[in-house]
């Protein structure tokens, strides 16, 4: 791994007193994920790390939305490794457009962007079409939508065997599951998982499941699902979850991203007041990400 892909881990482990939680006897933690890299921060380093050395140095293509951090984070792997990258946007009503200040970083740090249309991007999977979308690197290492796959999934066990004695509970944001399934499958016996997905839908139980099967030969570990936390769908912020994210950085002065992470300690207080965590739970966020 070049220097400048060089992680810091293991990522901090923080306690943070917050009555919301110690009134219930809960004890909140921060898995500070968010601090592992300048470019690639959160679970986004923790799922390409292995991806990028099963690439072995050839050009990098994969798939997201306009505003996806694994686009930024593919990216900005390509820059530091020299190797060409490709993103397969969703959307071509975005081509020709200004892009939005995240796909203007992805351009930046040289990846070739290739709008596609929903229909299209829907077939992002079958061979045809990917052969088609490879033509300028046929040999390219192609990494799905999300990067979540079954080394993505490999990788993300570090996090679960780094919480190894320190929580009870260990929660995350999920969008495709893939931090999730590696981190329930890396918990000791008797630490459980719980993931909050900011999508709404409810196909992600199965997704995880996939997952955890091609990375491990089946399910692993102990873990959950709290649905109805989403707001509405994925990039859904209302005011309410916006003002619940300012007060939280008010009080406690740590960066709260918006998509996921705001919507997971949310859920975690909301949680803790129906008392769906026992009395002495040690309860960590994994910080997934920055805003
Ligand atoms: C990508 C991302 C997630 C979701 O990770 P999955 O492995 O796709 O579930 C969560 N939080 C942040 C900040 C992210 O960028």
């Amino acid at each position: 791994m070049p220097p400048d892909l060089r992680p810091s881990l293991p990522s901090p482990l923080t306690p943070l007193p917050d009555p919301r939680f110690d009134d219930h006897g809960v004890q909140l933690l921060l898995k500070r994920d968010d601090l592992i890299h300048p470019d690639l921060p959160g679970n986004k380093w923790r799922k390409l790390s292995l991806n990028l050395r099963a690439a072995e140095g050839r050009p990098l293509l994969t798939f997201g939305g306009a505003y996806s951090n694994h686009l930024r984070a593919t990216a900005a792997a390509g820059r530091l490794l020299g190797v060409p990258t490709v993103g397969v946007v969703r959307g071509d009503e975005l081509a020709g457009k200004p892009l939005n200040p995240s796909l203007a970083q992805c351009a930046a740090d040289g990846m070739r962007l290739r709008f596609v249309s929903r229909a299209d991007y829907r077939r992002r999977a079958d061979p045809a079409y990917l052969s088609e979308l490879l033509t300028p690197f046929p040999e390219a290492y192609v990494i799905p939508e999300g990067g979540s796959n079954a080394l993505a999934a490999q990788g993300c066990t570090e996090l679960g065997r780094e919480l190894h004695g320190g929580t009870d509970v260990a929660a995350v944001a999920c969008g495709t599951g893939g931090t999730l399934a590696g981190l329930a499958a890396g918990l000791a016996p008797g630490q459980r998982a719980l993931g909050v997905p900011v999508l709404k839908g409810g196909f992600l139980e199965e997704e995880v499941v996939r997952l955890q099967s091609e990375a491990f030969g089946g399910r692993r570990g102990e873990w959950s699902l709290a649905e109805d936390f989403h707001w509405g769908g994925y990039a859904r912020t209302p005011p309410e979850l916006l003002a619940f994210a300012e007060d939280f950085e008010t009080r406690h002065g740590v960066p709260v991203e918006r998509i996921y992470v705001a919507k997971l300690l949310h859920a975690l207080v909301e949680l803790t007041a129906r008392g769906a965590f026992p009395p002495g739970t040690r309860l960590t966020a994994v910080v997934t990400g920055r805003p």
